[in-house]
């Protein structure tokens, strides 16, 4: 039986796992896909800026089960490529042989590198970050008189600092009371002289009417040199009383790449070749937030689910193809959106990597709403609907 393993259960790697399921069980392989995460879940990252809910959340099994693809629930800490193996721990049965290899673990928020950031400052950068901030949110809601209660810091003013700081009103309201979410201080910190700086002067107007109507004070060219337990200090010596310090400072690869051969890019990518592999590697592929990889003559994939889902589908389809010792396909993705929440203002769409804004305002708020709650959630249903949906040429988004 020849083993197809995918290392990382998020929009990459589940996606990977289905299209290499579908491509071996139409070709009735002798072959089994195992998908490797370290929790039973699939995590919608995209949500995590939102109140909390556990749907934020789904079990992978059964989604998986569709196209008989096994889970297995660990924390991989060591990829061989010698060896052909991914490792969990020290011992003879902590690993898993393969044949062909997809690497989709994703990424890890950038660590901030200021003292105190780790002790004192929450993340939303995966399920159990988002969880904590709103249990944190309760315990200082419920002694709203203490110092620095009803400040709220956002560090970064990035594509997740605006969509955090634009809905923690909302955050507000969900766990506590309408008057000490009117009252909340809430405060944008960014070393760039313009909100969302990478996103291009198009939208930023809109960003910039919304962070006002959000009552959001917006502090640019602003450097945060110390975390502590009552807030925040900035170069300039002044100290924001805060016991609320969320860090939105973008997003690196998993270090597990940093074991695998190659080049990378500043965000610590793999770069790869058109069909997703590793270069020298032909079992082994690389797809999501760990690859660097080009979408057409002249643009690289962001971390986004966007470029994870197609791209995830690819490094699948062509590691069983590679299996196989079939023909692979060439990853291409040359149109782009954007569609960033703005709280209270609504929400915008931008079109094209010049991200022209195409519409703003309630309805996209409700396009985004769809986005998040339908449009990036994995198949369900069986195998009759699973399948279908695992085609490399099936519509993604599905209702797009
Ligand atoms: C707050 C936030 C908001 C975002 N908003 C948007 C948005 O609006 N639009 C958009 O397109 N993108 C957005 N993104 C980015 C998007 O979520 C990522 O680009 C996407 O999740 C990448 O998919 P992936 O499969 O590569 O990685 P992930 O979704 O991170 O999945 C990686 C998986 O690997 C598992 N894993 C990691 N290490 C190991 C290990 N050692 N062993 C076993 N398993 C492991 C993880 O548990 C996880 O299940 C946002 C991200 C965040 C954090």
């Amino acid at each position: 039986m020849q083993e197809l393993v995918v290392v990382g259960g998020g929009f990459a790697g589940t996606w990977a796992a289905l299209a290499a399921g579908r491509e071996l069980l139409l070709n009735e392989a002798e072959a089994r896909v195992t998908l490797v995460n370290r929790d039973p879940f699939i995590t919608m990252r995209p949500r995590l800026y939102e109140p909390f809910t556990p749907e934020m959340r789904l079990e992978l099994s059964p989604v998986l089960s569709a196209l008989d693809i096994s889970l297995r629930v660990a924390q991989v800490d060591g990829l061989d490529l010698a060896a052909r193996t991914v490792n969990f721990g020290p011992g003879p049965h902590d690993s898993l042989r393969w044949d062909a290899l997809v690497i989709a673990a994703g990424s890890v928020q950038r660590p901030l590198p200021v003292p105190g950031a780790a002790e004192h400052a929450l993340d939303i950068d995966t399920f159990g970050g988002a969880e904590r901030l709103a249990q944190h949110l309760q315990r200082v809601l419920a002694r709203p008189k203490a110092e620095g209660a009803l400040t709220f810091v956002v560090i970064g003013a990035g594509f997740t600092g605006i969509e955090l700081a634009t809905e923690l009103r909302r955050h507000l309201r969900n766990y506590g009371r309408e008057s000490l979410a009117s009252e909340a201080r809430i405060v944008l910190v960014e070393a760039d002289a313009v909100p969302g700086p990478a996103l291009g002067a198009g939208p930023r107007p809109l960003i910039e009417a919304a962070l006002e109507r959000c009552k959001v004070e917006v502090r640019l060219n602003t450097r945060v040199t110390a975390i502590d337990a009552s807030g925040i200090t900035l170069a300039s010596g002044e100290h924001i009383p805060s016991l609320t310090v969320v860090i939105t400072s973008g997003l690196q690869a998993n270090p597990l790449g940093t074991q695998l051969p190659g080049e990378r890019d500043e965000s610590g990518r793999l770069v790869v070749d058109g069909f997703l592999r590793l270069p020298g590697q032909e079992h082994v592929f690389v797809a999501g937030d760990m690859a660097h990889a080009r979408t057409d003559e002249s643009h690289t994939a962001l971390m986004s689910c966007q470029h994870a889902v197609p791209m995830g589908k690819m490094a699948g389809y062509n590691a069983a193809r590679a299996l196989l010792g079939l023909s692979q396909r060439t990853y291409q993705q040359p149109d782009y959106v954007t569609c960033l929440d703005l709280g209270d203002g609504g929400a915008v769409l931008t079109s094209g990597w010049d991200r022209q804004v195409v519409d703003s305002g309630a309805e996209i708020k409700t396009l985004k709403q769809t986005i998040n709650t339908r449009w990036i959630l994995p198949p369900s249903g069986g195998r009759e609907s699973v399948l279908p949906a695992a085609d490399l040429d099936a519509p993604w988004p599905p209702a797009a």
